[in-house]
């Protein structure tokens, strides 16, 4: 994963490669968007060749109501920004948010699902949109070593590929702790100024601070090139003590309303990407599992497959995911071939014959059927 990471980028830094021989200044005002250095235009340039690609190998989860929704939080967080930036939520399980250098901000499903209200997230957008607006990621092409940039351009790294890594292990790039200093206070400032508690910077963090520690990951992620997460939460406790904002608008019951359906894919993902201890802390939650339902239960019992032995444990989730969603056949399905691998014909023939019956998925209906024919001759 490491050395992945290195690798990653330097790739990434020669994506951008075209160096800025401009000083380039942050922009003062939306009409100097439109008013780009050649320097600039180049990059933008290669920005767009990103988003094509992103488009192009299926990265872009699709979601407009939530898009849109997010996109009313940026022009809430940026209103002399309006049309300028725009946000899309990219198809990965990890917690991760970044920007490109033409404004385009790109938030994980993961990160969407794991925070809890509205003003966590403006918190994050508060950040990547002022790397935006300060030129971050332009001025950081500036001090790309050449050299190492170009052997990686001998290599021949397709975009597609760096998108994937991009998307699943880290941040983008690490900008200097100098801009990542100035777009958290930047960013908290838009934060508090577009009415939202400001206490919801430090809850976004520890969130994740929670997430990490429980899901036991030392995985590159998203604030891995940012101060230490410790170190912001007390940053942004401080911050919030200094601001004269009161406000304790978190817009919580909005927020759960539009993630509601992702929730679920959220969880595919993180089974997909092998993110078991993730999605078991995440799920272990009550509070949490309340709101992904029964089909919570089934992926906690998913992810509990992968790393325990306790069969009783397991069965229990799956049961539990049945009582609480019955129309969700798939845990029929996956709790016959889990008795079946346990020996257990009975049950399992009467699961998988259930799931044969109800379910509208014809997707592994094939399977189903081999497992049910070679029970009969048990
Ligand atoms: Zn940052």
């Amino acid at each position: 994963m490491k050395n992945n990471w290195l690798s990653f980028i330097s790739a990434f830094g020669l994506f951008f490669i075209i160096g800025c021989s401009s000083n380039l200044k942050p922009f003062q005002n939306k009409g100097q968007v439109s008013n780009l250095s050649f320097d600039e235009k180049l990059i933008w340039h290669q920005s767009e060749e990103f988003e094509k690609e992103a488009v192009n190998g299926n990265h872009i989860y699709e979601d407009p109501a939530l898009e849109e929704y997010l996109n009313n939080i940026l022009n809430r967080l940026f209103p002399d920004y309006v049309d300028v930036m725009r946000i899309k939520i990219l198809k990965s399980p990890s917690y991760n948010a970044f920007v490109l250098p033409n404004g385009a901000i790109y938030i994980n499903l993961g990160l969407l699902a794991a925070f809890e209200n509205e003003a966590q997230i403006a918190s994050v957008i508060g950040h990547e949109g002022t790397h935006f607006i300060q030129k971050h990621g332009a001025i950081q092409y500036q001090s790309v070593q050449s050299a190492r940039a170009m052997s990686t351009l001998l290599m021949g790294i397709p975009i597609a590929g760096l998108l994937s890594v991009l998307a699943n292990t880290s941040s983008i790039y690490g900008y200097s702790r100098k801009a990542e200093l100035e777009s958290d206070h930047k960013g908290f400032e838009r934060l508090v100024k577009a009415g939202y508690a400001p206490d919801a910077a430090a809850s976004a963090m520890q969130k994740l601070l929670i997430e990490v520690k429980d899901s036991k990951t030392d995985e590159p992620f998203f604030f891995s090139s940012h101060p230490k997460l410790e170190k912001r939460i007390t940053l942004f406790n401080k911050m919030t003590k200094e601001t004269t904002s009161r406000s304790n608008f978190l817009g919580e019951k909005n927020y759960q309303q539009f993630i509601k359906n992702i929730l679920q894919d959220s969880a595919r993902l993180q089974l997909e990407f092998g993110r078991y201890n993730s999605l078991i802390s995440l799920l272990s939650n009550e509070q949490r599992q309340q709101r992904y339902g029964g089909i919570g239960y089934y992926y906690l019992a998913e992810a509990k497959r992968k790393t325990s032995a306790d069969n009783d444990e397991i069965i229990k989730f799956y049961q539990k995911a049945i009582e609480l969603s019955p129309e969700f056949t798939e845990t029929h399905k996956d709790l016959g071939l889990y008795f079946y691998k346990l020996n257990k014909y009975t049950e399992a023939k009467n699961h998988l014959t259930y799931y044969l019956k109800n379910t509208q998925s014809t997707k592994e209906l094939k399977l189903v059927e081999y497992y049910l024919n070679k029970l009969s001759k048990e």
